[in-house]
């Protein structure tokens, strides 16, 4: 079932949205070669506590931190360590909070350094195809648009969109219906209406779109050990323009 939001609901969000974006924000600025995860963690743990919220990932289905860490061929729920980023790498941050029991949820990959330039071409089509998706959110589309949007510019760029793993309704609980695919076909899917709550989220990989859990039972990584990347935002469907929660 789809849980319809208020525009009251749609402000806590927002509100819980807000902490995320500057969360990464910060850690945005703190990635550098040397630095653990496991500090990155630590700082967005105590960053939007400090705001008044709590973490959102934390203990949810057993994940034991607040922020998803994944370097290079790492897709999504890498687990924060004592691995030291290093020149070259690529990271995605995955992290959510909860505010008056509404959750936002974005996420966003990082260079380290300077990187390849076709590593780099990973991230900004990855970023692209996430605004392309968040253009279709829109009173009337079908959620299909969504994931077409997606998916065919993905492809048309060389890369591969993970299937495995999708994005999701928010609200009150992280995830809500419905998924929201990042491959699929336009005019499929239920019809978009004023007041879904989407967390939209591009998984891409450089190579196939295969992916498998590492040992660790959390750990996304790319089957064929390309890289990947990941952006994500919460965004509302309103009467005009997709807003984006995730974002100040
Ligand atoms: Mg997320
Ligand atoms: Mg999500």
């Amino acid at each position: 079932m789809i849980v319809i939001k208020t525009k009251r609901d749609i402000e806590m969000m927002r509100q819980a949205g807000i902490i995320v974006a500057d969360t990464l924000d910060k850690l945005r600025d703190l990635v550098k070669p040397g630095v653990t995860t496991q500090a990155l963690d630590r700082f967005a743990e105590n960053y939007i506590t400090d705001q008044g919220a709590r973490p959102a990932f934390k203990g949810y289905n057993g994940f034991p931190a607040s922020v998803c860490a994944s370097i290079n061929e790492e897709v999504v729920h890498g687990i924060p360590g004592q691995r030291r980023l290093k020149e070259g790498d690529i990271i995605g941050l995955d992290l959510g909070a909860i505010l008056n029991g509404w959750v936002g949820d974005s996420a966003i990959t990082v260079p380290i350094g300077e990187i390849d330039p076709e590593l780099k071409r990973l991230l900004e089509v990855t970023e692209e195809s996430l605004y392309r998706g968040i253009a279709e959110a829109r009173v009337g589309a079908r959620l299909g648009n969504i994931s077409h949007a997606i998916q065919s510019y993905v492809e048309a760029a060389g890369f591969s969109v993970v299937r495995q793993y999708v994005g999701h309704g928010i609200g009150r609980n992280m995830h809500e219906d419905p998924p929201v695919p990042n491959y699929g076909r336009s005019d499929h899917g239920p019809i978009l209406a004023e007041g879904m709550t989407l967390a939209i989220e591009p998984m891409v990989n450089a190579g196939g779109y295969e992916v498998l859990v590492k040992p660790d039972n959390w750990t996304v990584v790319t089957k064929d050990g390309s890289y990947s990347a990941h952006f994500e935002h919460t965004v509302a469907i309103t009467s005009t323009e997709p807003v984006i929660l995730t974002r100040k």
